[in-house]
């Protein structure tokens, strides 16, 4: 795997495979500890283990690497340039994962909110992100009891929202190509 990763996608890699407290998440942390509010991390009884959770607001939160979560458009999502087909593959899945949490998460009356690292990384675009995840936090009107979320093994097809329109192979256009 050594030779096909750049040094800052190898870094990436190393930082998902530690699952915890990489950079951009702290920020934000540190941030919504700074407006008042509270939370906890890494819930791993929630489906995909949000990063942050406030039970408060009903609000899950994911901090998602642009590279591993396939950002369309940004700089920062490059195939390698060996591997195309498996580093396609691989990120579809954690494309069409991401949104299956978001269903599940949804249906079990959770708000998600999923932000991009890009939007952390640079100090021009981490202000206003931070505001309006702030704004949208506080302002969420639609709070339900949250349920237990069931295993998935018992999910039928009736329990998905009429909306849900992703098919088992995701878009290829998601790769800017
Ligand atoms: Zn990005």
């Amino acid at each position: 795997m050594t030779d096909i990763m750049t040094p800052e996608q190898r870094h990436r890699c190393m930082a998902a495979i530690r699952g915890k407290d990489t950079k951009p998440e702290i920020i934000v942390r540190k941030y919504l500890f700074s407006r008042g509010l509270r939370y906890r991390v890494n819930v791993k009884k929630l489906p995909g283990s949000p990063d942050i959770v406030l039970k408060k607001y009903g609000v899950v939160i994911f901090i998602d690497g642009c590279f591993w979560h396939g950002h369309k458009g940004c700089k920062h999502y490059r195939l390698p340039s060996t591997n195309v087909d498996f580093w396609k593959a691989k990120i579809s899945r954690n494309i069409a994962r991401d949104y299956v949490n978001n269903v599940d998460l949804n249906l079990a009356g959770w708000k998600v909110i999923r932000i991009w690292e890009c939007e952390i990384k640079t100090k021009a675009k981490r202000e206003e992100t931070l505001q309006t995840l702030y704004t949208q936090i506080t302002s969420n009107q639609h709070i339900q009891k949250t349920k237990r979320i069931k295993k998935q093994k018992s999910r039928t097809y009736d329990d998905y929202p009429d909306d849900f329109n992703i098919a088992a192979e995701p878009d290829v256009d998601w790769y800017g190509e």
